[in-house]
């Protein structure tokens, strides 16, 4: 079994980055904790491909069709080599998420029950389905 950590503490992996559009602008941000730490891991791959968190912000993330989308703006004043390898670390990281739970970050498949797609591991989607049985959103 993994050891499952509570969305507090999922938040605390957070980067200033992450936080700040969370914060602020809240609309633009909606995925579910369990992908915190991928975010928080691609925020750190694009501070250190970028030299400072600086030099690029989010200005999207949110879920759509089970999977991670991140739109970033990153300054041109970089070189195009490193943007690129920015763009691939978003890239990487939309497709892990594919098979990461949106709620628990355990291991997870696309699931969709009517309509709806989102990942979910075996665990968060059965609470979904018990929840929708008893007339729960
Ligand atoms: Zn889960």
């Amino acid at each position: 079994m993994t050891t499952r950590r509570t969305p507090r503490q999922l938040e605390r992996t957070l980067t200033q980055n992450l936080k700040h559009i969370r914060d602020h602008r809240r609309t633009q941000f909606g995925v579910g904790p369990g992908w915190f730490p991928l975010l928080g891991r691609l925020d750190h791959k694009l501070t250190q491909l970028a030299g400072t968190p600086e030099m690029y912000t989010y200005s999207q993330i949110k879920q759509k069709m089970g999977g991670l989308r991140c739109y970033t703006h990153i300054s041109p004043d970089l070189p195009k080599e490193v943007r690129d390898q920015m763009d691939d670390a978003v890239t990487a990281a939309e497709k892990q998420s594919y098979e990461t739970c949106e709620e628990c970050s355990a291991p997870g498949v696309r699931r969709n029950p009517r309509g709806w797609v989102s990942t979910l591991c075996d665990e968060c989607d059965a609470a979904r389905e018990a929840r929708r049985r008893r007339g729960q959103k």
